[in-house]
């Protein structure tokens, strides 16, 4: 699963920080942004960061989760595009060449600690 691979990372990075900076901390809040075209699910991720972060300063952490949408612009007709389906098409002309912007986003925004 997808999920658990991505939770594993965000548990990795954050304890590397914690371990440098504040090893007795316990992180209390984790917000993230993922873009929609990495495909996780939030719920999926919720659940794989609750049993990986058993044991760990992240244990009673609470996930924040922001969607990005997709968005970019057409080559062809130069309109901006917010696309809710993993079609690829501009909804305007139909268009296949599009100049993704924004849904690929995959990042911890920021960690709160006790
Ligand atoms: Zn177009």
């Amino acid at each position: 699963m997808h999920e658990m691979a991505v939770a594993d990372g965000i548990i990795k990075i954050i304890e590397e920080k914690l371990k440098e900076q504040d090893p007795k901390a316990e992180v209390r809040k984790v917000h993230l942004k993922i873009g929609k075209l990495t495909c996780v699910e939030p719920e999926a991720l919720r659940l794989s960061f609750e049993i990986l972060s058993r044991e760990t300063p992240l244990q009673k952490a609470s996930l924040y989760i922001k969607s990005i949408p997709i968005t970019g612009k057409c080559k062809d007709c130069r309109k901006n595009l917010r696309l809710t389906k993993l079609d690829f098409a501009c909804p305007f002309c139909g268009s296949f060449r599009l100049e993704i912007k924004t849904g690929r986003e995959l990042f911890i925004e920021s960690i709160e600690i006790k």
